[in-house]
């Protein structure tokens, strides 16, 4: 999907001037695109539809960036067909909150239930993990050596698992465990024996919210899962696991749109941590396949003085961006928002998750950062590469900080380095398609 939109793209950003058959033209490209993404036809129709009529409507208005505003409407209304905000976790009025995962097998229901534990836990909740998946005794195995992991309890006992269900509320009740989470058994596909069982789990819990786990991966078939399972059960989310796959975006942008229900998290690796909430945004410029390089630039543009801007980029190709320069562009990111979005909004950067991680500058290191660099000679500042040991120690005497605060910045001088090279190739290569501004 992502190559055939590009495709698209390019063509609208090379024209000069959008007409009406260049939207048309393009839309149907998209259209083609959606569908072969295995999105659900009808959603694809409603969804041409509602670009075509904002971009022709907006046509009047068009200023020197047709291709701008088409992809801009594009973004805007696949963000809105995958819910727009961010989806939030019901909780109860009174402790436990009980949530019930749900889902084929092998769709990442035990691994998403111990997930979300640790997401949980990390906002200071005392979950419990619950083993109501009965039928294959590695699967209870499975939930307890994951609880263990994570330093989470897992109820299980004997019985059916209406009863193991109940006891495990009464038990969180006692012990002060809120949320319950309970992991159940899915089966290869769906059929009425699982559907039953999960009606007399639900009518005896009593869930605040039922998620429902689907493979990303499955394409149109999540879709039709998601619509049986909210149709017998009333689901109150969708996690959609295995993002960190190969997959086509098909899947998240039918579910809400057939079903109504919200994608609350979404599963970006098989390790614990790695569960995030699903952001519709974010996913529409996966969709999209450029990063959140459109609101970037747009930030960018209305923050930074565009003077400034000219004069940074060629102080950067110039190759002896320093460290006057690195204060200067801390100050605009500074402008922008926190710095850590900024950055993953560059394009690659999203894959590039370890160097994002060492990236984890915060307001007040700006301002450390900015103390460090005033105390810096002008020499020194124009010329990092000569700051040595001795040097380092008196600038940290200088600002009454550490050498180790000092080193610290001196490396996130040099990543920036990189990194900004990087935004400025792409946005050149950017530029050379379509004019912004
Ligand atoms: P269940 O049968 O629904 O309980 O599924 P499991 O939780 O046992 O998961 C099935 C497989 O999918 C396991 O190998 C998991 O490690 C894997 N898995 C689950 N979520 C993700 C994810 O977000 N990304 C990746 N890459 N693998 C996942
Ligand atoms: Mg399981």
């Amino acid at each position: 999907l992502t190559e055939k939109l590009h495709e698209v793209f390019k063509k609208l950003k090379s024209k000069g001037k959008l007409t009406e058959e260049d939207v048309n033209a393009a839309l149907k490209e998209v259209r083609v695109a959606l569908l072969e993404a295995d999105v659900n036809f009808k959603v694809v129709k409603d969804f041409v539809a509602r670009v075509r009529e904002r971009a022709v409507g907006q046509e009047i208005l068009a200023n020197l960036n047709p291709a701008h505003q088409v992809i801009k409407i594009v973004r805007e209304e696949l963000t809105a067909l995958m819910g727009g905000q961010d989806a939030r976790l019901n909780t109860a009025a009174k402790p436990p909150t009980v949530i019930m995962m749900v889902g084929l097998q092998g769709s990442g229901k035990t691994t998403t239930a111990a997930k979300l534990s640790l997401f949980l836990k990390k906002q200071g909740r005392r979950p419990l993990l619950v083993a109501a998946d009965i039928y294959r005794p590695a699967a209870i195995k499975q939930l307890q050596v994951l609880g263990e992991q994570i330093q989470v309890p897992v109820f299980s006992r004997e019985g059916d698992p209406v009863a193991i269900a109940v006891g495990a509320v009464e038990e969180a009740g006692k012990k002060g465990y809120d949320p319950v989470i309970i992991d159940t058994a899915g089966r290869l596909h769906i059929n009425e024996e699982l559907m039953t069982e999960l009606e007399r789990l639900k009518a005896a819990v009593k869930p605040h919210e039922i998620l429902l786990v689907v493979d990303a991966m499955t394409g149109q078939d999540a879709v039709r899962v998601a619509e049986t399972f909210h149709q017998r059960l009333g689901l109150d989310g969708v996690v959609l696991t295995k993002l960190d796959g190969d997959t086509r975006g098909g899947a998240a942008l039918s579910i809400r749109a057939v079903t109504g229900c919200p994608i609350k998290f979404a599963g970006v690796g098989e390790k614990l941590d790695m569960l995030e909430l699903f952001h519709p945004d974010r996913m529409a410029d996966r969709i999209l396949g450029m990063g959140d390089i459109l609101t970037l630039i747009e930030k960018a543009q209305t923050t930074l003085d565009a003077q400034q801007a000219v004069e940074m980029q060629k102080r950067i190709k110039s190759a002896d961006f320093n460290l006057e320069d690195f204060l200067t562009q801390l100050r605009q990111f500074k402008k922008m928002g926190p710095l850590e979005h900024i950055l993953s909004m560059l394009p690659g950067f999203g894959g590039m998750k370890k160097l994002r991680e060492e990236f984890q500058f915060d307001e007040r290191e700006l301002v450390w950062a900015e103390a460090i660099i005033n105390s810096m000679t002008p020499e020194e500042r124009r010329h990092p590469e000569i700051i040595d040991g001795s040097r380092r120690r008196r600038i940290a005497r200088g600002c009454g900080l550490t050498v180790q605060d000092v080193n610290r910045l001196l490396k996130q001088f040099e990543q920036t380095k990189k990194l900004v090279r990087q935004l400025t190739s792409f946005e050149k290569g950017f530029k050379k398609g379509a004019k912004l501004g």
